[in-house]
């Protein structure tokens, strides 16, 4: 894929660059593994001063940075700015907690004494998506850094100013050398690395096939890693819920981010008694939406990412259609230049028709009626996906209950899935393994030792 910023509000290409040589990426390696000798001996203090030195710069940058993203890839500026504003969170968090986090973890054995000591593992590859630029990177980086890891961040191809202002940031906060590098390479050269000796550990969050691609990797040479995929999160309606609210939330969730939010609610399910209420207010919402340039204040929903995701998601909304389904609102591209797509709702859907199991992402949203409870749960899980869902009743009790049955990493009671520095992030099934964020994060590249102390007359 061709490294390059394309604006998505009007398809014009702005700048190419050159990928890395092959010699320039062996260099980065080395000079990686040069300095994790050096950065594991690192106090946890020194570390973390780095990263709330690079927080105190990304918060400052703020507006400039945020546009970087908003022309890169689309994001709505404000959205935007509230990105950068949460990956600064995560670089505080991570500094203010991982030696917390890190400490000797003492242990009960039946005989003597032991306990757990964490140590870094090396040097780490992340492979990152476009959809959003900085949080990914500093859910990734931030935990590694502090535990002493080294990373190396092949990021997606279409945010390349991105990649290299977030490298800028670790350079003028003081990094030395190696503890973070941006590699400039497309998605097939960065599955290669996986093997090189060198690298200990690799996390990808992105598509299926990109993570089944690094895993295999990653598997064939006996290493650890992290993937956080694809999503497909349902949006459960029951009867006593706050219909009102649920239907802003409904909307929220699915056009947040124009659609593109691996857990963006987008499996709608309503209990058939006040589905005919939620899918009328549903769908006025999502109507009324002003759709446009994404550096305007007022616009709600932007572009796509690129023309080529635009394409893609009209021609699974077309497939969807032609097997059965019904277009409820909207379904085609907007005519008008840019990566833009209608506000969408998809119903009677069943196995068979792509958008059913199929992940959409872009503001495509599907409607379900069912009986009761277990049905919903049922639909719920009636997916390849595992990543986030939500359950909006005023019955916390019942909420609880079923959030228990839902077959995901994450489940909100009245809220889209959503993410902040202090709660885990990741999924199950088909949306991946492992946990980002809160102290699962920093738990991922650790070697945590057993350290056993023994009385020499202990039994064997
Ligand atoms: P993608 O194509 O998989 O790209 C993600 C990253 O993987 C990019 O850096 C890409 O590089 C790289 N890549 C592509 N093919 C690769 C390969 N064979 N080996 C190694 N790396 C490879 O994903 P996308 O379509 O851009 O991103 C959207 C997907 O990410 C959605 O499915 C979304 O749900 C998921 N996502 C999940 C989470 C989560 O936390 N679970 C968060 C955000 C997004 P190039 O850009 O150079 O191709």
């Amino acid at each position: 894929m061709a490294i390059q910023t394309v604006d998505a509000n009007t398809n014009q290409l702005l700048k190419s660059f050159e990928e890395m040589s092959v010699s320039q990426v062996d260099e980065a390696i080395s000079n990686a593994t040069s300095a994790f000798t050096e950065w594991k001996k690192t106090s946890y203090e020194k570390r973390a001063d780095l990263l709330h030195k690079v927080a105190t710069l990304m918060r400052d940058q703020k507006q400039y940075l945020a546009g970087l993203i908003t022309m890169e890839m689309g994001k709505l500026i404000a959205q935007a700015e509230g990105e950068i504003t949460l990956s600064a969170d995560i670089l505080d968090y991570y500094a203010d907690h991982g030696a917390k986090f890190l400490a000797d973890k003492p242990l009960a054995p039946e005989y003597g004494k032991a306990f757990i000591r964490y140590s870094p593992i090396g040097v780490l590859l992340g492979v990152e998506p476009w959809n959003f630029p900085f949080y990914q990177v500093a859910r990734f980086a931030a935990p590694n850094i502090m535990v002493g890891n080294t990373v190396l961040v092949k990021h997606a191809s279409i945010v390349p100013q991105c990649a290299i202002a977030i490298e800028d940031l670790f350079k003028e906060a003081g990094a030395p050398k190696g503890i973070y590098t941006n590699l400039l390479i497309s998605g097939k050269r960065a599955s290669g690395l996986v093997s090189d000796t060198r690298i200990k550990g690799v996390s990808l969050t992105g598509s299926e096939a990109a993570g089944a691609s690094v895993a295999s990797e990653a598997g064939k040479n006996l290493k650890k890693s992290v993937l956080e995929l694809g999503g497909s999160d349902a949006f459960i309606i029951l009867e006593d819920a706050d219909m009102d609210k649920a239907v802003e939330w409904a909307v929220v969730g699915r056009i947040n981010n124009n659609g593109e939010c691996c857990v963006a609610s987008k499996r709608f399910i309503a209990i058939e008694s006040i589905a005919d209420e939620f899918i009328t207010k549903f769908k006025d919402k999502m109507a009324a939406l002003v759709m446009g340039d994404p550096m305007d204040a007022a616009t709600q929903l932007g572009p796509l990412s690129s023309e080529e995701a635009a394409v893609d998601l009209a021609d699974q909304v077309q497939r969807s259609v032609d097997a059965g389904a019904t277009v409820l609102l909207g379904g085609k591209r907007p005519d008008r230049p840019g990566a833009f797509m209608e506000p969408t709702i998809l119903t009677d859907l069943h196995p068979g028709i792509p958008a059913y199991y199929e992940e959409l992402f872009g503001p495509v949203a599907s409607f379900y009626r069912v009986k009761d409870d277990q049905a919903a749960i049922d639909l719920a899980n009636d997916s390849p996906f595992g990543l986030g869902g939500s359950i909006f009743t005023q019955d916390i009790e019942r909420g609880k209950l079923l959030a228990d049955k839902i077959d995901t990493g994450m489940v909100f009671i009245n809220h889209p899935t959503w993410t902040q520095a202090d709660l885990p992030f990741g999924g199950t099934k088909g949306s991946g393994y492992g946990r980002e964020l809160s102290e699962l994060g920093i738990d991922e590249f650790v070697n945590k030792k057993l350290i056993r102390i023994s009385e020499l007359d202990d039994p064997f």
